[in-house]
């Protein structure tokens, strides 16, 4: 059985509670995680504030970034183990579970890197006087992390944390964990002190509510749906306790007549149909100029009939989606969409032989989806593209904003003064001209506009979320 980590141990929940793992690929249980609650959360935040008040507080950037430094090699040695339970866990297509854990790794040898890089600065004021802004821990920072990229999701927010000197309290999902409890392990063998990274596994309204509303914390990242951030963010308010929300997207790629097709394209695909479609920044909408639609959609819809779905080791281009209420959910669009007479352009296909009880559903790609219907606004969490054509600029920038979210767009065209308006005029925090990053980039700043949230990850601008000011006047004559 898994085990969480809590005071630099290995260790069940203090009732003894546990929850069964099931697989995507066939539905049964295959391992058991603690079901962490109130209890353990109290520990680990106990124990984060000791690391602080002992050792680890002493610690210098330099002597901080090492470590990271350890962890991201520790995870490169161990990286075939990893991509393993990765997959196993979350039931991705083994390329993507190996991409993952290059990622993980990634965000720890850019934060072990960055965290003697960060200065303060000193202040112009009266004669007389010397003022140093200082930049400070914030003390222990909580994490709630989802299971669509466990292991990108964990390096991504603990890593600029450990770097800044806070000490971590981390819930990764129930229902993807066992990576990030494996690499909290590893950061022991490399020398992190006991308390600076713990990590307790549990249902979110339990464990995770618990995190939340601690008064101990002093700091939140919370990455998941729009409902539970708005949750989360309550909690912390009642204790005055900053809170950063990475939540969801519908982002759009938005393709003029004169774009590169044949490039767009394949990069069009691969935008929704990464990790089976359950990615935050998934492009999944299609903004096409009306000259170019009838084209567009044509090469896609070409390209989508060769996607295939399979079981992690079958490696295709897609594995099973999370978990029953994830599959539940994705055919319950696909057949509204269906039922409402959406024509669908595409569809990928599925394995001849997969196991039966898996999660796997088809990628589809539906035409000339009307503007007000829920697959032009609502994230589906799911590989499904919704099509709709546009007139002009100014149509494709109404189009493209037009949905509550605001998290990554793409702008397709050839035309640089067009580039730079649209892509200024896009209310998101990501914009990628002629091209389409979701995951990765880990130096790229990250975060949403609107209802995707707010607060930014990655690159150095996360070093300045998850830490503090302090304004030093020293009147000396
Ligand atoms: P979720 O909100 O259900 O769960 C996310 C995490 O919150 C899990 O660890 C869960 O246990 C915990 N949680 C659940 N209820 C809680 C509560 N009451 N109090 C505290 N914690 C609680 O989301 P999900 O289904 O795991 O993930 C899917 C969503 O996450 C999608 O909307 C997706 O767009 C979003 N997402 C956003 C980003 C980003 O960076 N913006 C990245 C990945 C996923």
């Amino acid at each position: 059985m898994a085990k969480m980590i809590i005071g630099g141990r290995l260790t069940d929940a203090q009732d003894g509670r546990t929850i069964e793992v099931l697989s995507p690929v066939d539905g049964k249980p295959f391992e058991q995680i603690p079901r962490g609650g109130t209890a353990d959360i109290d520990l680990a935040v106990a124990a984060a504030q000791a690391a602080l008040a002992g050792p680890w507080g002493k610690f210098t950037a330099t002597e901080r970034g090492r470590l990271l430094q350890r962890l991201g090699q520790k995870v490169l040695d161990h990286a075939e183990e990893l991509s393993l339970l990765e997959a196993r866990d979350t039931g991705k297509p083994m390329t993507t579970a190996r991409n993952d854990i290059q990622v993980l790794a990634r965000y720890l040898e850019y934060y072990g890197g960055a965290a003697d890089k960060v200065h303060g600065e000193v202040i112009p004021f009266l004669n007389g006087y010397s003022v140093t802004l200082l930049r400070e821990p914030l003390g222990v920072t909580g994490h709630i992390i989802p299971w669509n990229y466990p292991a990108q999701m964990f390096g991504r927010s603990i890593a600029p944390a450990l770097a800044m000197g806070n000490a971590a309290v981390v819930k990764p999902a129930e229902d993807a964990c066992l990576t990030p409890l494996r690499v909290a392990a590893l950061a022991l063998e490399v020398g992190f002190p006991e308390g600076v990274l713990n990590l307790v596994s549990g249902y979110g309204e339990e464990a995770g509510a618990a995190l939340a509303a601690h008064p101990g914390i002093n700091f939140l990242t919370f990455t998941g749906s729009n409902e539970v951030g708005v949750l989360v963010q309550q909690a912390t308010a009642r204790n005055a306790v900053k809170c950063v929300l990475e939540l969801g997207g519908k982002s759009p790629h938005v393709v003029f007549a004169d774009a590169d097709i044949e490039r767009a394209a394949p990069i069009i695909v691969r935008g929704f149909i990464q990790n089976t479609g359950q990615t935050c920044t998934a492009g999944s909408r299609l903004l096409v100029q009306r000259e170019a639609y009838e084209q567009v959609v044509a090469r896609v819809a070409e390209l989508l009939a060769k996607v295939r779905v399979g079981t992690p080791e079958m490696d295709f281009d897609c594995g099973p989606l999370v978990n029953a209420s994830q599959h539940q959910r994705v055919n319950r669009y696909v057949n509204n969409a269906r039922a409402a007479g959406l024509p669908v352009l595409a569809t990928g296909s599925l394995a001849a032989e997969l196991p039966a009880g898996g999660y796997y559903v088809q990628p589809v790609f539906f035409g000339n989806v009307p503007r007000q219907d829920a697959l032009a606004h609502e994230e589906v969490f799911g590989p499904v593209l919704a099509a709709m054509p546009f007139e002009d600029e100014a149509d494709a920038i109404a189009l493209a904003n037009g949905t509550s979210y605001g998290l990554l767009a793409a702008v397709w065209t050839e035309n640089g003064g067009r580039q730079q308006r649209v892509g200024k005029a896009l209310r998101c925090g990501q914009v990628f001209i002629n091209g389409f990053g979701a995951g990765g980039g880990v130096e790229l700043p990250f975060g949403g506009m609107k209802k995707s949230g707010h607060g930014r990850e990655k690159g150095f601008i996360a070093l300045e979320e998850m830490s503090t000011t302090k304004t030093l006047v020293h009147y000396h004559g």
